[in-house]
């Protein structure tokens, strides 16, 4: 059994941003995630967008903390080398009715404090993205994008920097209040501690309830996607966003690595984690998406995905229900985060910041002198000039083997992504660490490196993860091991 003063369970963007911030004092911290990696829940599995803040109710604390976390969003970014990008974003419109509501967007931004708008014709869209065909746009100059995969894994391995511990594999399965905390049954383990934070997600309402809070319900909400290969769109472009659709409407996003996605759609699902997608979205997504930009070629798809959005209002009920950040009334021990839908990412160092807030009413929050408050990831190769990948090269050779051509991915950034500070395994941790398996050929050429690699490592071919515990690419040899 061990012991922690704070345990918190989810190691998505938010449960990662709470660890980095608690980091910063002399406390005992631990986070268990019931995945092989962090960030595997909606925080991977969204647009990767830093919203600035015009389109939540004002006076809710979806804007109020998606404002802060937007203006503070690059620099935390440079802090952590989670890659970032100010592409700026268009919200697009076709008629008078449109640009009324733009209009109002604009007015809803503002009162929320948020810089940057501006109303545009469409000359002015079409000199940003000529193969749009609106009339009207809300130029948002502060929007961004990011690698939602990096920000909670660099999140992570900085917090374990300063002695945060990470359980992975460890879904937190049962909660039994203690005089002073709680004692926490995760995967393997029994972990007790005074505070419990909840940051599950999707799965926030039953924690809750194990903790002995059972005042929620979650309402799954799904978001497929088309993932298109790199193209040329400058910036995202969203339709003016329709009350009652239960999210922003399907919108084309630049990733921060210059690939296309086309979505998300918004449809109530009984499974928290069917993330499966369907052709009749699918369907939908391509039409609308042609609506906004005609000449889109969908011969460059390179896959589809979709993330679950942990809804606090039913299906027909109001559009937007507000984050709940609260020390449970039922349960002092417990904090709770429920409703982190989107913008959460945007808004997860704010929110780090309110739980912070929280505990100090019944925690000493010492600084520590030893913090160190920046991180340095993987060196992604194929974004240095030719005279530091020489200098890499000369310093270790594994830099000058590609394992995956579509992304350039060498062998030391593989090598390095498979010894990962946290402890994460499966295929996806690399994946997520590195681009491999993500680019056109959809892991056709490096999936086979990338898993001799771990052979060569001493891994049974049996215990080779994809994503999940038990979810195996290989099941054994035909002939025996290749001497
Ligand atoms: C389609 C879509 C698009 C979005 N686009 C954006 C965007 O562009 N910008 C933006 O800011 N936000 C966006 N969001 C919202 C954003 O992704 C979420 O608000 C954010 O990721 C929530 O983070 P989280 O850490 O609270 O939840 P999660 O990422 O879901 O993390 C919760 C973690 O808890 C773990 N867990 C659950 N139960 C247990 C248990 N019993 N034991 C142990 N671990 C457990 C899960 O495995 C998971 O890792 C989008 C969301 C969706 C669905």
């Amino acid at each position: 059994m061990e012991t922690f003063d704070v345990l918190i369970v989810g190691g998505g963007s938010v449960g990662c941003a709470i660890a980095y911030a608690l980091s910063r004092y002399d406390l005992k911290v631990a986070v268990a995630e019931k995945e092989l990696d962090v960030g595997m829940g909606t925080s991977g599995r969204n647009s990767g967008v830093v919203h600035a803040g015009f389109n939540n109710r004002h006076g809710s604390l979806m804007a109020k903390l998606c404002v802060e976390g937007s203006e503070g969003f690059e620099s935390l970014c440079a802090a952590l080398d989670i890659p970032y990008n100010r592409t700026g974003k268009l919200v697009v419109g076709y008629d008078e009715a449109d640009k009324q509501a733009l209009i109002k967007l604009i007015a809803q931004g503002e009162k929320n404090g948020v810089k940057g708008l501006e109303l545009i014709d469409g000359e002015a869209i079409r000199a940003i993205e000529p193969g749009l065909t609106a009339s009207w746009a809300m130029l948002s100059k502060n929007t961004a994008v990011f690698n939602p995969f990096l920000y909670s894994i660099h999140l992570a391995e900085a917090s374990t920097q300063n002695g945060v511990r990470y359980f992975l594999n460890s879904p937190v399965t049962a909660v039994t209040a203690t005089e002073d905390g709680y004692t926490v049954r995760a995967g393997a383990h029994t972990l007790t501690c005074r505070t419990l934070i909840n940051s599950a997600g999707l799965f926030s309402d039953k924690v809750s309830a194990m903790a002995g809070d059972p005042s929620f319900t979650i309402y799954p909400c799904r978001g497929e996607y088309y993932l298109l290969d790199k193209g040329n769109l400058k910036m995202p472009v969203y339709p003016v966003p329709r009350p009652g659709v239960g999210g922003l409407g399907v919108h084309l996003t630049v990733t921060v690595d210059g690939n296309i996605l086309i979505g998300p759609s918004a449809d109530y699902i009984d499974t928290p984690e069917d993330y499966g997608t369907t052709q009749p979205v699918l369907d939908q997504l391509r039409a609308e998406a042609e609506v906004l930009l005609p000449g889109l070629n969908m011969r460059t798809v390179i896959g589809t995905y979709a993330g679950v959005r942990p809804k606090l209002v039913k299906k027909g009920e109001a559009n937007f229900g507000d984050f709940v950040i609260e020390r449970s009334p039922k349960a002092k021990h417990l904090i709770n985060l429920i409703g982190i839908e989107s913008p959460g990412i945007t808004a997860s160092m704010p929110i780090a910041n309110m739980v912070l807030g929280i505990l100090s009413e019944d925690t000493e929050l010492k600084e520590k002198p030893d913090f160190i408050p920046t991180y340095r990831g993987i060196p992604r190769f194929e974004e240095l000039s030719r005279e530091e990948q020489r200098a890499l090269i000369a310093r270790d050779p594994d830099f000058g083997d590609v394992v995956c051509r579509c992304e350039t991915v060498t062998r030391a950034e593989v090598k390095r992504a498979l010894h990962n500070p946290i402890g994460a395994t499966g295929v996806i941790a690399v994946k997520n660490r590195t681009r491999v398996t993500m680019g056109r050929c959809n892991g056709g050429y490096c999936f086979q490196r990338v898993i001799e690699m771990l052979l060569s490592e001493g891994k049974a071919p049996c215990d080779i993860d994809l994503k999940r515990r038990g979810d195996r690419p290989l099941l054994g040899y035909v002939k025996g091991p290749v001497k």
